[in-house]
């Protein structure tokens, strides 16, 4: 329920016209009761016709005088259309994230396209076969000789492909109306929507589900049958079989005639996850992804509409696809970064994802080997249902973890990026003909170039970060592009150390090849994967064994399989931990347990190395023994005591802006109205940090300021979240924007 006396409406519910919202006033009668997503039925236009609209604003501010504003004349009651909970969707996301309701709706929406859906034409035969052929007769004799070939075609067939009679049978269109006029048939247009799925994948042998998967897929199917919708997270390392209960409970939600969404990050949307979907629920099943065009995933919106699938899986947007009865949301590798988004509304697709489950009456599934601090928190605390699968299930023992200290090394002076134990241990696989992964964890701009004597780092004139280093000698921003010629020497100090350890991929491939001359070597990272296919290209080349080493960042870490790889090397474990924000022990400890999988899933054991500067870190002790128990209560320890999210929520503020005072000053102005605003026993309750520079201060010439709000209550932070937006719609600012971001992922 919102109020105010004002609706804004919109009546056409495709994408352009969104933007177009119409006002009207709402009678007493409605006074409390409409809300956003309500369907209601208005005048429209001169001749004041009724048309349908949907509510997607409740406001008292009118935008033109309330005396020359219509009156909604009465709503529809009982609508469940998707349109309806789309905006109800939207209406949550702007009240939760920050956005307007624009920018919600065209996040909630499917692209509608400009371009309209391919049709495919067919010409239908009105009359009997004995008409036709009575017509036919008649043709030949008046020696028409077109006309007559389509007789002959159609007095066979009830339906013809209009290709086919316009090219193959050269029949013109002047000859296909007339025979329309005569009521011979009509031609029929039909909407053809594009299938992205060419796979044909036979269905393969049940697997019988171990007792651990059985019970809980029998545990939330009988929930399910009972009418008890919840959340279920399922702790399980990778192998050892959520996919396959996600496809039983999947299974079982079809059969109860319901629809699923299955959430799985970009770049584990591998085409060997794809195929084990259309193995068992063939083509009932579709999928979302950034490599569809624009009008394929608007054709799978449509799908989902008309009830042509069952399932979708795709990245977080998936969420938006319009099914009419959701049934079931999973959401696998839920501690994934990439499920919140980096755009307003800045929404993170668990919360989302539950809030419409909840809207639809679905369940939602989570699932993960390393689980968030948040899911795993309110699993502890019972608003989860925790789930635990202990078991590989194919078999392979965990792999062996040794840890090396970087800093013994180079005191017993090996200055390369190889410890003596990896040496070895590399050595020794090339002999043996088994596979090495080499692990890089850089995110971003870490791999920055410093000067291993004094310190100096590398930076962009432009940006408050420090530059990459890139092939021959050339050092890139990754914020705005700027290049320049990496200097010989550090241009401080003039030491000519000034490559450091915190080289890149190219480095690191160009160091195995002058260690290990004969290895056969490929590297997987932003600049080899950039076409449509390269990934899969790399990934299926090192299966087939087409290379010894896969040298790589975080992507060759996701969720593959290699049973001839033994050997995984970390080269610098804490490099993650340089992040500078809250979550970087997380992130080190995910991408570590994750690494650590890697080796050894085939029948041989595996080893992993870890080599670090910081070998005590908890992150780096309890990924080494793969503790993720132990790890959670350090860290949850941590965020407790530095008040951040989970303990706590966290509202980043972030104004951009060209000129840097104005930014300034416009940030510590929202920075006193939230201090000036609470109210004493909030104060103390409430932690303002800021404003502040953000930690990456300029980019791209634009200054960026940051102030952070902390409260134990959401709702809190949200009231401050409309204190800004009402005060930013009061006053003028020009060249400044401002931006929200609930419990963020990534500092500023
Ligand atoms: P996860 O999603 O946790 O990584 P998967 O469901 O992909 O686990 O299972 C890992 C491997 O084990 C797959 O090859 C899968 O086919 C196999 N597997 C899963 N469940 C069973 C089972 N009940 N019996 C035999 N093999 C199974
Ligand atoms: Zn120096
Ligand atoms: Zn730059």
């Amino acid at each position: 329920m919102a109020e105010g006396r004002y609706a804004n409406i919109i009546i056409d519910i495709s994408h352009e016209k969104v933007d177009r919202p119409f006002q009207y006033k709402i009678p007493a009668s409605l006074a409390g009761i409409l809300e956003p997503g309500s369907s209601v039925m208005i005048p429209f236009g001169q001749g004041n016709r009724l048309r349908r609209g949907y509510v997607i604003e409740i406001t008292d501010r009118a935008e033109f005088p309330p005396e020359k504003m219509k009156e909604i004349s009465h709503m529809m009651e009982g609508d469940v259309s998707v349109e309806a909970d789309a905006i109800k969707l939207a209406s949550w996301m702007k009240h939760t994230y920050g956005s307007t309701m624009i920018a919600a709706l065209k996040t909630v929406l499917p692209v509608k396209q400009e371009m309209k859906p391919v049709q495919k034409k067919k010409i239908v035969r009105l009359m009997t076969k004995e008409e036709v052929l009575c017509i036919l007769s008649e043709s030949i004799r008046k020696h028409q000789s077109a006309k007559a070939r389509l007789l002959t075609e159609l007095a066979g067939e009830p339906y013809l492909p209009y290709e086919l009679v316009t090219k193959k049978l050269n029949v013109s269109a002047a000859t296909l109306k007339s025979l329309e006029t005569q009521g011979v048939l009509s031609i029929e247009r039909e909407n053809y929507y594009r299938n992205p799925v060419k796979v044909e994948a036979s269905p393969e042998e049940r697997k019988q589900l171990s007792g651990e998967q059985s019970e809980i897929v029998n545990r939330v199917l009988a929930d399910y049958r009972n009418g008890i919708r919840k959340t279920y997270l399922i702790h399980g390392i990778t192998g050892s079989g959520k996919t396959e209960v996600y496809l039983s409970l999947i299974e079982g939600v079809i059969a109860a005639g319901r629809q699923c969404i299955v959430l799985i990050p970009e770049i584990a949307l591998t085409y060997q996850t794809l195929l084990r979907f259309y193995k068992r629920f063939g083509d009932r099943v579709s999928v979302m992804n950034s490599t569809l065009s624009k009008g394929e995933k608007y054709d799978q919106c449509e799908r989902a509409r008309r009830g042509e699938i069952d399932v979708i899986i795709g990245p977080r947007s998936a969420l938006f696809v319009p099914f009419q009865n959701l049934g079931l949301i999973v959401m696998d590798e839920e501690h994934e970064g990439s499920y919140k988004s980096e755009s307003m509304p800045r929404y993170h697709a668990r919360e989302t994802a539950q809030f419409l489950a909840n809207l639809k009456g679905a369940s939602l599934v989570l699932g993960s080997a390393t689980p968030s601090l948040e899911a795993y928190s309110r699993a502890k605390s019972g608003e989860y249902q925790l789930f635990t699968l202990s078991r590989r299930l194919t078999g392979g023992t965990l792999p062996s973890v040794d840890t090396i200290d970087l800093r013994e090394e180079l005191k017993s002076g090996n200055r390369s990026i190889f410890s003596r134990r990896l040496q070895e241990l590399m050595e020794e696989r090339l002999q043996k003909k088994e596979q090495i992964m080499l692990f890089l964890n850089r995110r971003g701009y870490a791999g920055f170039v410093s000067c291993r004597s004094c310190g100096y780092v590398m930076k962009c004139p432009h940006c408050d970060v420090s530059l990459s280093q890139h092939l021959h000698g050339k050092m890139v921003c990754h914020y705005c592009g700027y290049e320049t010629v990496q200097p010989a020497k550090c241009p401080v100090c003039s030491s000519p150390y000034i490559l450091g350890f915190k080289a890149g991929t190219q480095q690191i491939e160009e160091q195995i090849h002058k260690r290990f001359p004969d290895a056969r070597v490929l590297r997987m990272d932003a600049d080899t994967t950039r076409k449509k296919n390269d990934y899969e290209e790399i990934l299926s080349a090192f299966s087939e064994g087409k290379a010894d080493i896969l040298v790589g960042t975080q992507m060759i870490v996701k969720g593959h399989d290699f049973p001839n790889v033994t050997l995984m090397g970390v080269l610098a474990a804490d490099l993650s931990l340089n992040d500078h924000d809250y979550r970087s022990g997380e992130r080190t400890f995910q991408l570590l347990t994750q690494a650590a999988g890697r080796a050894g899933r085939g029948t041989k054991p595996g080893e992993v190395v870890i080599q670090t500067y910081r070998p005590d870190h908890y992150s780096i002790v309890r990924a080494a023994t793969q503790d993720y128990e132990a790890f959670y209560e350090e860290e949850m320890l941590y965020r407790e005591l530095a008040g951040y999210p989970p303990a706590s929520h966290m509202l980043a503020i972030l104004v951009s802006s060209e000129n840097e005072q104005a930014g300034e000053s416009l940030c510590v102005r929202i920075g006193n109205l939230l201090k000036a605003g609470t109210d004493p026993e909030n104060r103390e309750k409430m932690q303002i940090i800021g404003p502040a520079k953000a930690s990456v201060g300029r980019i791209n010439d634009i200054y960026r300021f940051v102030i952070y709000c902390k409260h134990k209550d959401y709702n809190k932070l949200v009231e401050c979240k409309d204190k800004v937006e009402s005060f930013l719609n009061q006053t003028e600012i020009r060249g400044q924007n401002v931006q929200f971001d609930f419990d963020p992922i990534d500092s500023f």
